[in-house]
């Protein structure tokens, strides 16, 4: 199989155009055309010698996802399925809004962690997805949104990236780095390493490998006050307790883009949200590092046995924290109509046994792009 350009940072596109007898001024024009201008055609890419658009016609391709489907939110959330082969698939989501395009991004298909609130865990783990499949993930949603918004040459739809989607980024290491890089860099995306962020429920080594090797803003997946209730939620924490996470978010702050930490919160009813629970969360943070605190109400699947907590008990939560000097916020729901908030991103693919039927079946209804975006 030809080689997939999406696989590479410029620095691995720079290898193989050497491999080819290329200068890495010929990767830089290749890299921007691929991901600043969406190309995926070698013969539109007018400045590059012909004598490298024949050689890369027989070695290279610009491979994105196969798209399932793309569903569209009365508030404008977009919720996409690739398809990534063997009955997997993975959602990626844009959330507008006045001041910025969000877009959530899936790094494997499924997740080995387990978090009990989290659809994606009660799916199980398929596999981690390749650099290339994370970045096309971008650049599909990038160069489609360009188009159906009709933006200008320059414009850009998406100037923030969360890599919150399907899966633990920090268990996909070695493929995460190089996508990261992608979006970063000025010849791709040009995303600032404030708006790049990682989340995880919580992998100490790799938070200190990300800090040494490519530091972006970190959120960290907390839900809960204590290692005991941590250990029933977030089962990582037996391996990585809430002490040893700390001391690495404190250790990534010294290389971090952003002077804080944000932890997530998952509000579940009757679980995590008393104000005990806010008080405890004071004493474990208040004092320790910097950091904001993002409550998220929860959205219920039926495998979960868990419901959301009412509307006053995470404001008398949020109060408590506030009231302790921590900056707090509710994340707004989105796209809840389309099984795009967090939480829900396997809604589609909860049933593994059935995946290929249900992935026929929409293709019957929404036919296959193959995997471009324009
Ligand atoms: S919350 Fe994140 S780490 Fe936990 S199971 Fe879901 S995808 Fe995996």
């Amino acid at each position: 199989m030809a080689v997939n350009l999406l696989d590479f940072d410029l620095e691995g596109l720079a290898a193989f155009c050497e491999g080819l007898g290329e200068k890495r001024f010929r990767a830089v024009q290749l890299y921007r055309w691929v991901h600043q201008k969406g190309q995926a055609d070698f013969e539109q890419m007018s400045d590059l010698a012909k004598s490298l658009r024949g050689k890369l016609a027989g070695a290279a391709e610009v491979r994105g996802l196969p798209l399932i489907s793309e569903h569209v939110s009365a508030d404008g959330t977009t919720k996409w399925l690739f398809d990534v082969a063997d009955g997997n698939a993975v959602e990626t989501v844009f959330i507008p809004e006045t001041d910025r395009g969000t877009l959530c991004v899936s790094s494997q298909a499924g997740c080995a962690v387990g978090c009990r609130f989290c659809s994606t865990g009660h799916q199980g783990f398929s596999r981690n997805l390749s650099t290339g499949e994370i970045i096309a993930q971008l650049w599909f949603a990038e160069h489609r949104l360009r188009q159906t918004l009709g933006l200008k040459e320059g414009e850009r739809a998406i100037d923030n990236v969360v890599m919150m989607g399907m899966g633990e980024p920090l268990q996909n290491y070695s493929a995460l780095v190089p996508a990261l890089r992608t979006m970063l860099d000025d010849h791709a995306y040009g995303l600032s390493r404030r708006r790049v962020t990682v989340s995880t429920s919580g992998v100490v080594p790799m938070i200190d490998r990300l800090r040494d090797d490519c530091p972006v803003a970190l959120a960290v997946s907390l839900h809960a006050p204590d290692d005991t209730l941590r250990d029933h939620l977030v089962p990582l924490n037996r391996k990585y307790p809430i002490e040893e996470l700390l001391d690495a978010c404190v250790r990534y702050l010294s290389a971090a883009p952003r002077d804080f930490i944000t932890f997530e919160y998952c509000m579940l009813d009757g679980v995590n949200d008393t104000p005990e629970h806010a008080q405890a969360l004071v004493k474990l943070l208040k004092t320790r590092l910097p950091c904001k605190l993002n409550l998220i109400p929860f959205n219920p699947f039926p495998a979960s046995g868990l419901l959301r907590s009412p509307r006053e008990r995470v404001q008398a939560f949020a109060q408590v924290l506030q009231a302790a000097g921590i900056v707090t916020t509710v994340r707004k729901t989105r796209g809840d109509d389309i099984d795009a908030a967090c939480g829900q991103l396997a809604g589609e693919v909860q049933d593994r046994t059935n995946a290929r039927d249900r992935l026929a079946r929409q293709r019957a209804v929404i036919p296959i792009v193959a995997g471009g975006p324009a």
